[in-house]
């Protein structure tokens, strides 16, 4: 299966480009402090591809971050492909055939479904583009307080079951 984007996304920096032109109109924006002048692309040969740092507030960037690419070993240019993959296929792509595409791991594959499905329902790979940032307000932020559980909800798996109040006269501190 031969694709356009096979021949466009062959290298990691072709792929990066194009993600920052995506996300970047203006040019590497700092993820973290907003700014866009004094913002440099590093070049060394240990540095990541892709990386910039922010001489705002000194801090290195990639345009991974805050979107769903963040804190993946999941290569660029299959990122890519898998996003045109979803567009090009008719059905849902599934996580086995995805695997097969990309020659990765099932796991990897099914990793990378549920980051884009995270982030948006829609299959064309524009509207994909325009929700990869989506992703992260979805996630748990770990210094954001857990929303309240709607009363009447089923509490997850994981939370510890909640002894009744002892009866009696008690006040709560
Ligand atoms: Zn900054």
């Amino acid at each position: 299966m031969q694709l356009d984007c096979d021949l466009r996304f062959q290298s990691e920096e072709e792929a990066y480009r194009y993600v920052e032109g995506c996300m970047w109109p203006d040019g590497p924006t700092c993820p973290r402090c907003g700014e866009v002048k004094r913002v440099g692309r590093l070049n060394g040969s240990s540095t990541r591809i892709g990386t910039y740092k922010c001489y705002r507030c000194r801090k290195p960037f990639t345009v991974k971050i805050s979107t769903i690419f963040e804190a993946s070993h999941v290569l660029m240019h299959d990122w890519l492909k898998a996003i045109f993959l979803i567009g090009l296929s008719r059905r849902a792509i599934e996580a086995k055939d995805l695997g097969r595409i990309l020659e990765v791991s099932p796991r990897t594959a099914d990793f990378i479904l549920a980051r884009i499905r995270r982030a948006t329902t829609a299959r064309d790979p524009a509207q994909i583009f325009e929700s990869l940032s989506s992703f992260k307000s979805a996630e748990k932020s770990p210094w954001r307080k857990p929303r309240p559980t709607p009363a009447g909800s089923a509490p997850s798996p994981q939370a510890p079951v909640a002894s009744p109040p002892p009866r009696g006269d008690y006040e709560a501190s």
